[in-house]
């Protein structure tokens, strides 16, 4: 279990609070990561942390298949974020996702144009949550 710093921060300022971000292996298989609620901790897989860890590094994706990972990755980060804001929900935790990726690949340092199109990879990886989250309830 490895703390990630720049992850930390990123999240930390989301969720409005200190939080802390492993990078972590002992997430369920099936999970890309999981919030520690009472613990204010994020476990996210190893691929987030590097996928993240490159883009904060300001590694520009080169294929659309890298520039998805990434966005994947800040979605996992985002959402589980969103838990520890918001709570077990999961509905919640993922419209927060999706509504906090600008601000979060911006946080890492992406750039306007990298931005924008990670905004739009992410929207598409979730396209079932996007449309409703998006849409004014
Ligand atoms: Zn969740």
């Amino acid at each position: 279990m490895i703390a990630q710093p720049v992850l930390t921060n990123a999240a930390s300022a989301l969720v409005g609070r200190p939080v802390q971000v492993v990078c972590s292996v002992e997430a369920q298989p099936e999970d890309y990561g999981y919030a520690d609620i009472a613990g204010s901790i994020i476990h996210v897989r190893p691929w987030v942390c590097g996928n993240l860890e490159l883009l904060a590094a300001g590694y520009i994706p080169l294929s659309g298949g890298a520039t998805r990972a990434t966005a994947e990755a800040a979605l996992v980060l985002a959402h589980e974020a969103g838990h520890l804001r918001l709570g077990l929900d999961e509905r919640k935790a993922e419209c927060f996702g999706l509504g906090s990726i600008h601000r979060l690949v911006r946080l890492l340092g992406a750039g306007l144009r990298q931005t924008t199109s990670l905004v739009r990879y992410a929207r598409q990886a979730d396209q079932a949550s996007a449309d409703p989250c998006l849409k004014p309830s």
